[in-house]
């Protein structure tokens, strides 16, 4: 999937577990993009087909996500949401689970970027822009009301005021 994608939905998922501060989100949604940022990183390092399944396997995220834990459990499970969406929406995703003890060959998932994955990448986006939208425009909308009535009372110390 998208890295954009990766970094919304794990923010989304921080939010949905009860975080409310804004850089305890935005560390939520680092986490999310780990995967793929260490994957680029390790290129350096490593082969593309040693890093990229090292830092989307299980082994590697699980660990991550129980060192998280204690510092902000909210925000810890987005590198494993990651590598869950990339099961469906990156091919051999499935394959890297639990690298590097066993190649796990069950099925494989539709690229986002090509053919019929785009379909699938198109759905994701639309589910995850309605959970955005619960989230933060419901009360963006719930704002406008409270909104008024304050721009009224503030219309009313006006006139007290003329
Ligand atoms: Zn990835």
């Amino acid at each position: 999937m998208d890295i954009i994608f990766h970094a919304v939905s794990a923010g989304i998922l921080a939010e949905g577990l009860g975080e409310k501060r804004k850089r305890a989100i935005v560390f939520s949604m680092i986490i999310g993009i780990n995967p793929d940022v260490l994957s680029n990183i390790g290129l350096f390092f490593w082969s593309k087909s040693t890093a990229y399944p090292l830092f989307h396997s299980l082994l590697f995220q699980g660990i991550l996500c129980l060192v998280l834990l204690p510092i902000n459990w909210r925000a810890s499970f987005g590198g494993l949401l990651h590598i869950a969406v990339d099961v469906f929406t990156h091919q051999y995703s499935t394959r890297h689970l639990f690298y590097p003890s066993w190649k796990l060959e069950a099925f494989d998932g539709l690229n986002w970027y090509q053919a019929d994955g785009i379909w699938i990448w198109s759905i994701c986006w639309i589910i995850l822009a309605a959970l955005v939208w619960l989230k933060h425009g419901k009360r963006a909308g719930m704002a406008g009301p409270a909104g008024l009535s304050s721009g009224a009372s503030h219309g009313a110390w006006n006139n007290r005021h003329l």
